[in-house]
């Protein structure tokens, strides 16, 4: 997808039972999931105290010569790291600042550090919930949602059942690592298993290490072990993980969405590589749209998250694979310096396209979502300027219909062109000769797993839990009666 939509948050964290410092495997189990989070990174280790670098933007490469600098100052075993884009809270510099993760709470003795990917859907509740004991608490960010909660006593006084309160309280998605005062190094993930979240040990089993991504693991040569499962606990212990089903969870309810667009393809999600169920995707298409398919002269994916379906579609078909676009390697930038009357220019920065490939061709887009359709629009319009006789779109993601509430960056109806038009009005829309959506029914049986275990509340309308729900149905009854939307309405009636 070229257009800009925001991905939830990367986390990363590990242990040496060595005493070996863990600040590298953090830096380059962030670096591999940047993709995850654009606008902060934060690191935080511990060997006694705790120790702290935060900044905006990617992290940072690191030269040789400051490596021992960074080596001074994140001392210790243990550690835990993130790359975040905000789903929650202020998106100016201060508050951006203010809200990078990891972050620490302290109560008492206790203190607690925790990184977080997910969104929290209750956010008024709990907020309520803390004003009660400390009524001048105002919300920032719901990282510090959970941290509060973490910190509260509860009857046994221990970390499982602060941990199983948060369970059963929170509504959202929240896959987190954590640290104690103690240094005891933790995850969990939220009864749905929204957002990944998975453990691995070093070869010779004396680091452990907890990713939102395998390729946070692959990068550091560790084993991958399991994904931790919905409702789940794990503590890292000298042996291994120590595990902990606290809650059993109604349903399970992986993102739909991290298959199609954001998880890495050489990540694993439920136990196949993500490129795998892309392919998929592809192959769907040859099955779901046979008529388009036979006037198809040669197929081209916008990179990169449309390659691997462009791969299967074509393995099927035996239609020629143009590989007509390449995205510009060094340019990473996500607000391009333009003047103004090169504002459709901004695709050409991302990408260059090999036009004499697309004259007088029938040619078969493949990209991963529409959200909001202008940038798509953009694109027909330049390959049909390149000579294309007819441009047929296929999209691996299914229409996406309503907004999503557990940490992705689609926050309203009236963003969404699907919510208010179905496919044939959008290919009019945007000028293309047709768009093709990936069935929902291809999507679940490309991943492998079951209905029930996925998310697909933006693509279907039902949402994985009670209150997205509710959130859902009233902000659509109002969207569709004109009232307008205020962006993220689980923050609407925070004070
Ligand atoms: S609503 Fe859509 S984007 Fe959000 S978690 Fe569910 S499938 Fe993923």
């Amino acid at each position: 997808m070229l257009e800009q939509l925001k991905e939830a948050c990367g986390v990363f964290a590990a242990q040496d039972f060595t005493n070996k410092p863990v600040f590298p495997y953090i830096y380059w189990g962030l670096r591999s999931q940047n993709h995850r989070g654009h606008q902060s990174h934060g690191f935080l280790t511990y060997d006694g105290t705790f120790h702290s670098q935060k900044g905006l933007d990617l992290v940072p490469k690191v030269k040789k010569e400051e490596i021992q600098k960074w080596l001074t100052e994140l001392p210790g075993s243990v550690g835990l790291g993130h790359v975040r884009y905000s789903t929650s809270g202020g998106t100016d510099y201060e508050s951006l600042v203010k809200s990078t993760q990891p972050i620490m709470e302290k109560r008492g003795e206790k203190q607690i550090a925790i990184a977080f990917n997910g969104n929290v859907v209750n956010t008024p509740d709990i907020i309520k919930e803390i004003q009660e004991e400390t009524p001048n608490f105002r919300f920032n960010y719901d990282a510090e949602l959970i941290s509060r909660k973490l910190l509260r006593q509860t009857k046994d006084g221990d970390l499982a059942s602060s941990v199983k309160r948060c369970m059963k309280e929170i509504e959202g998605a929240f896959s987190v690592a954590g640290m104690t005062e103690k240094g005891e190094l933790f995850a969990f993930r939220d009864p749905q298993g929204i957002r990944p979240l998975c453990c691995g040990c070093s070869k010779n089993g004396t680091t452990c290490a907890v990713s939102s991504e395998t390729v946070g693991l692959d990068i550091n040569s560790f084993d991958f072990n399991f994904e931790v499962n919905p409702g789940e606990l794990v503590v890292a212990k000298k042996d291994g993980f120590e595990r902990k089903q606290l809650c059993p969870g109604e349903r399970h309810a992986l993102c739909a969405f991290e298959f199609a667009y954001f998880a890495r393809p050489d990540s694993r999600l439920g136990n196949r590589y993500v490129y795998e169920v892309r392919e998929e995707f592809g192959r769907n298409f040859a099955w779901e749209y046979p008529e388009t398919t036979s006037k198809v002269d040669i197929i081209m994916s916008m990179p990169e998250t449309g390659n691997d379906a462009a791969y299967g579609y074509h393995e099927l078909t035996g239609i020629r694979w143009e590989r007509a676009s390449r995205r510009h390697r060094y340019v990473a930038e996500r607000a391009f310096i333009l003047l103004s009357d090169q504002r459709y220019n901004t695709i050409d920065r991302k990408i260059n396209i090999v036009d004499h490939k697309l004259a007088g061709k029938n040619v078969a887009v493949v990209d991963d979502s529409i959200v909001r359709g202008d940038t798509t629009k953009v694109v027909v319009t330049k390959l049909r300027k390149m000579g294309a006789k007819k441009v047929y779109l296929f999209i691996t993601f299914p229409r996406i219909i309503g907004p999503c509430f557990y940490g992705v960056d689609m926050a309203t109806y009236r963003e969404l062109i699907g919510s208010q038009h179905d496919a044939e009005e959008i290919a009019e829309i945007v000028g293309a000769d047709a768009v093709n959506y990936q069935s929902v029914d291809g999507l679940v049986k490309a991943t492998g797993l079951d209905k029930q275990n996925l998310c697909l509340g933006c693509i279907t309308g039902k949402y994985p839990t009670p209150l997205a729900q509710k959130l859902a149905d009233e902000m659509k009854e109002r969207f569709e009666n004109g009232y307008s939307e205020k962006g993220r309405i689980y923050e609407s009636s925070v004070k």
